[in-house]
């Protein structure tokens, strides 16, 4: 099938890549010239493990293809994904919902047979109405077809996840748009992917209940780490136990820093902001929302007491700063809000990260990034893991720490709090 990918980013080139490699003729469209010359080039502007060689592969194959000429590629499409930005609105809470609709006004001049179009941004309930709206406007219904299809990949897993979906959501009434998606996605459903077929907005919906759910599974755990921090019971032995149940599962169960990311803030803000309209107030989420919020408080203060509230010149290492492991997305890490709050307490921020030096902490004075870890960690009073990277699973702390009263707050629960201690290490985790 003929298909166009509206947006490069970590949605819209993740999907096209793999549409590709499913053997169908795929057009990639950003309105970011130099990311467009860069793909061409065969340089990838994010970090997602097997991306590389996944684009490479199908762009040599002249199965994938990059552009900035968006109505081009809409002409030679048969299948439209909108798949740009959705963030928070500046000192909002609802999504900011203006790069859907510049597509949405771009594509309209270019339909000239039918065309389903398909939002793969996370957008609010009834988006697809209005951008049926505004097509019709100047295009007959008979000749497009608005279909939510929401993305639910993890950046990090994000090829793995396309490839093997739990499920696929197509909301559609349209029967011709539902058979055409169907088959698009054959290869996916016969390795067993569940594929749902609901109403346009069902489909809108069930993007924002999932990551609302998600959210509130972790927010959860981090709350309770806070309980067995005082009661000696170690979170993990928790996490595992609940785990257990097939009915609760054991995925975003892991206690550590506060979500964060291109979706789980912006999601939950969006669907109460939406609710509130409806005049029906989704407490848990708003809760949910203020518990994360609180979350790096809560931690810092952590961070006060393993430092005996001495913070001025004090060494902090942050190993990874990303909001999660295997992704370079910086989007709402907790540690955009904690570096700058230490920086204020008068602390020396180091940092590592395996996706390499990011441009927020660039010329922030007292922060600073170390090519490696031991160069990272090497004069540290605090060592913070902040994420979950393979490559910090087993340091050799002793060797390389020259300072030999560093602590480490391992805010991930990486290491052993009794190894640890057997090596006279400092240890401190989250929820033991
Ligand atoms: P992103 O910021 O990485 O990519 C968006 C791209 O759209 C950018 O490259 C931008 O230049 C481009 N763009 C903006 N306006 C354009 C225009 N008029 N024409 C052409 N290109 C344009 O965003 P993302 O993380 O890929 O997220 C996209 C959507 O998918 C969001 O709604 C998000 O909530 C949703 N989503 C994201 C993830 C994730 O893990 N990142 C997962 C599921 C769903």
């Amino acid at each position: 099938m003929k298909l166009c990918m509206i947006g490069t980013g970590y949605v819209g080139l993740v999907s096209g890549a793999c549409f590709s490699d499913l053997g169908n003729d795929v057009i990639c469209v950003d309105n970011d010239s130099k990311k467009i010359e860069n793909l061409k080039k065969g340089i990838i502007p994010i970090y997602e493990p097997g991306l590389d060689e996944l684009v490479k592969k199908n762009y040599k194959n002249n199965r994938l293809n990059f552009t900035t000429n968006l109505n081009k590629a809409v002409i030679s499409s048969d299948i439209i994904f909108i798949c740009v930005g959705t963030p928070t609105k500046k000192n909002g809470k609802a999504a900011d919902l203006s790069q859907i609709f510049n597509v949405v006004r771009e594509i309209r001049s270019s339909i000239s047979k039918f065309k389903i179009i398909i939002t793969k941004s996370t957008v609010p309930i009834a988006t697809g109405d209005e951008i049926e709206k505004i097509i019709s406007k100047k295009i007959s219904k008979k000749m497009f077809s608005i279909v939510s299809n929401p993305e639910f990949l993890r950046e990090g897993e994000a090829i793995r996840d396309f490839n093997y979906p739990d499920r696929i959501v197509i909301g559609t009434g349209d029967k011709k748009s539902n058979k055409i998606l169907k088959s698009l996605y054959s290869p996916l459903i016969s390795k067993g992917a569940k594929y749902l077929n609901s109403s346009r907005r069902a489909a809108e919906l069930i993007k924002y209940a999932s990551n609302a759910f998600l959210a509130t599974k972790i927010t959860f755990i981090n709350e309770l780490s806070n309980l067995c921090e005082k009661l000696g019971v170690d979170i993990e032995d928790v996490s595992i136990g609940m785990g257990l149940d097939k009915r609760i599962g054991g995925r975003f169960l892991r206690a550590g820093p506060a979500y964060g990311g291109s979706c789980f803030p912006k999601d939950t803000k969006a669907i109460t902001n939406t609710a509130d309209k409806f005049k029906i107030n989704l407490s848990i989420i708003k809760s949910v929302i203020k518990s994360n919020k609180n979350r790096s408080s809560l931690l810092l203060n952590r961070v006060y007491n393993i430092l005996n509230g001495k913070i001025k010149n004090k060494k902090i290492c942050f190993l990874g700063v990303t909001f999660k492991a295997n992704t370079d997305d910086m989007r709402d890490s907790s540690c955009l809000t904690m570096i700058p709050s230490l920086i204020k307490k008068g602390a020396l921020i180091n940092y590592y990260d395996p996706t390499g030096e990011k441009k927020e902490f660039r010329n922030k004075k007292n922060v600073s990034y170390s090519k490696n870890i031991t160069a990272a960690v090497k004069l540290s009073d605090l060592i913070i893991i902040h994420t979950e990277w393979n490559d910090f699973k087993s340091i050799n702390f002793k060797r390389i720490v020259k300072n030999k009263k560093f602590r480490i707050f391992d805010m991930r629960n990486i290491y052993s709090s009794i190894k640890m201690s057997e090596q006279k290490i400092k240890y401190f985790a989250i929820g033991r």
